[in-house]
């Protein structure tokens, strides 16, 4: 069944309350659009761990600079309705940007240590932006669980730390990032790639996959991980924004991977003049 569109905040919260008062549980799945399957792996995971799924499809202005991608975002609604519907998601929230920041809006939410580095770093305001829809989205839906991709790693511990500090009692699920055939990460801003851009576009999952070998191999040190992602970026032509091997939870800078440790190794990456981003476990 087609889901229902809502697209104010009144009528979203009478409707979620009426679902939280009839007993069921209820998923939460905040999106931007342009659904793929790794958006849809989210939504049937909210319909394991939950009676009623609803969806948010929001391209939120606060979480891109100036010079980013806002005005060219991919949109396709009729489809994404689409495949809402074919796993079950009852809900979409799709409001217009006045409806989530009408006049007079002037709160904001930071989470400070987990957003500075990598992408927080590059993209100045960026996670000020995510944190504060995203808290938004939560405190207007008060679902007993939201489900994150691991794919913005950065993203997810953010959304940890301010569902913890804020005691907003949702559970938050991370949850694998899902691949194209050929490694590549499933997202959105694929669609911006040439078919030539597309292969060099590899180098991302390839360097992290290169680098989790040696490192099973028996190599640990940061410097020699971290340089066998900067080959593969280098040998395609790409541009590196970051590679770093980090704390998996504070995301701090660590110099080698230690056992009893959980590590992460994020990169991100311009393909001509579309930036991607990729992380994979490391050594645990
Ligand atoms: P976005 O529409 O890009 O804001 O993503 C919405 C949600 O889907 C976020 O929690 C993302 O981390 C998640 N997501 C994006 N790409 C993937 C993927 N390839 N696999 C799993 N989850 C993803």
């Amino acid at each position: 069944m087609a889901p229902l569109v809502l697209r104010t905040v009144a009528e979203t919260a009478a409707w979620a309350e009426s679902i939280r008062r009839s007993g069921r549980r209820l998923a939460l799945v905040p999106t931007m659009g342009y659904l793929h399957d790794g958006h849809l792996s989210l939504m049937r995971e909210g319909r394991n761990r939950a009676d009623v799924v609803a969806a948010s499809i929001f391209v939120n202005p606060t979480q891109f600079g100036p010079s980013e991608d806002l005005s060219r975002y991919p949109r396709d609604m009729t489809g994404d309705l689409a495949k809402c519907a074919s796993v079950g998601v009852e809900v979409v929230f799709a409001p217009e940007p006045a409806e989530v920041y009408p006049p007079g809006f002037q709160t904001y939410v930071d989470v400070e240590k987990v957003s500075q580095g990598l992408c927080g770093a590059r993209r100045p305001g960026h996670f000020r932006g995510v944190a504060t829809v995203v808290t938004k989205l939560l405190c207007l839906f008060k679902p007993h669980v939201a489900l994150f991709g691991e794919k913005d790693y950065q993203q997810l511990q953010v959304i940890r730390a301010l569902e913890r500090d804020l005691n907003l009692g949702v559970e938050i699920v991370g949850m694998p990032t899902l691949r194209e055939a050929d490694g590549l990460a499933m997202s959105s801003r694929n669609a911006y790639l040439s078919p030539e851009d597309r292969k060099r576009a590899l180098a991302l999952s390839r360097g992290l996959s290169a680098a989790r070998a040696l490192c099973e191999g028996g190599t640990r040190e940061a410097q020699a991980l971290v340089g066998v992602v900067r080959r593969e970026l280098e040998a395609a032509g790409l541009r590196e924004d970051y590679v770093e091997l980090m704390d998996a939870t504070s995301l701090t800078p660590l110099s080698a991977v230690t056992p009893g440790q959980p590590a992460r190794l994020l990169v991100a990456a311009f393909v001509g003049t579309t930036r991607l981003i990729d992380n994979q476990p490391i050594g645990a």
